[in-house]
């Protein structure tokens, strides 16, 4: 059985003291739940005081975004190897850094390449635009993005490697994507992971929605049968909700 996994992204928000408050309240709410895997992703500056503040629990830290490098001349990146001193996740390809900061395909693949060099597991965001969607392209364009992310890797590394489904259209929007929407897009990245790699791995594999997740949705999206976990972005600023999307995975489980 494929465990669940709810991860909360929290973008460039916060301030040091509401990060250490968050966390802390966090690990009020979320530490008995050790059926779920938890994780908190905070800004690069705030991963030490978040990871102090859940010491001793089983709560996961990630990073946001690495570079592509291990070391070197590269000055403003951070390595996956730096990364992996303290983040069991790495982000790779969020919608944000694909359209606002102008990844491409070629790139996110070599930072899935790096993360996987240095010893994290990867969350792989792939996901269309509301035009390409309009355009009935949604499964041409997420196609392209799995494919070119993990196309020629081993069966080993995929073990690594998480996929977030976040339909662009639903991210910050407040507007979740339908959960018979959400699980048809999130059944076809499984399925062409079974292409690319086989039957065992397809099933193995953890596919997240994203996408406006909130307390409110997260019981119908995570009773989805190929939905997997939620990667959630501003609910994930607020304990409670957080809290409850949390619930509503191990409510899937108990
Ligand atoms: C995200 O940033 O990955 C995200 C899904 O954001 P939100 O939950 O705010 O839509």
């Amino acid at each position: 059985m494929r465990r669940y996994i709810v991860a909360g992204n929290w973008k460039m928000h916060t301030t040091l003291t509401e990060a250490t408050d968050l966390a802390t309240g966090l690990r009020e709410r979320i530490s008995g739940y050790s059926d779920i895997e938890r994780v908190l992703i905070p800004p690069y500056p705030w991963i030490l005081p978040v990871r102090d503040a859940i010491a001793g629990t089983d709560i996961h830290i990630g990073a946001q975004n690495c570079y592509t490098e291990p070391s070197g001349a590269f000055t403003g990146e951070v390595s996956a190897e730096m990364l992996s001193a303290h983040c069991s996740y790495i982000i790779v390809g969020h919608s944000e850094r694909r359209h606002t900061i102008g990844e491409t395909n070629d790139l996110i693949a070599s930072k899935v390449s790096a993360v996987l060099r240095a010893g994290p597991r990867v969350i792989l965001c792939v996901g269309e635009t509301l035009e390409e969607r309009e355009a009935g392209r949604a499964e041409r364009v997420v196609s392209e993005q799995v494919k070119s992310a993990l196309a020629g890797r081993s069966e080993q590394d995929l073990d690594r490697v998480v996929i977030a489904y976040e339909p662009v259209w639903a991210i910050g929007t407040g507007v979740a994507a339908s959960a018979a929407d959400a699980q048809e897009m999130c059944a076809f990245v499984r399925s062409l992971v079974d292409d690319l790699f086989s039957n065992y791995v397809a099933g193995s594999l953890r596919v997240q929605y994203g996408g406006s997740v909130k307390g409110s949705n997260s019981e119908e999206l995570l009773s989805q049968p190929d939905i997997d976990g939620a990667l959630v972005g501003g609910a994930s600023l607020d304990a409670d909700e957080f809290a409850a999307i949390v619930r509503s995975a191990s409510a899937q489980v108990n």
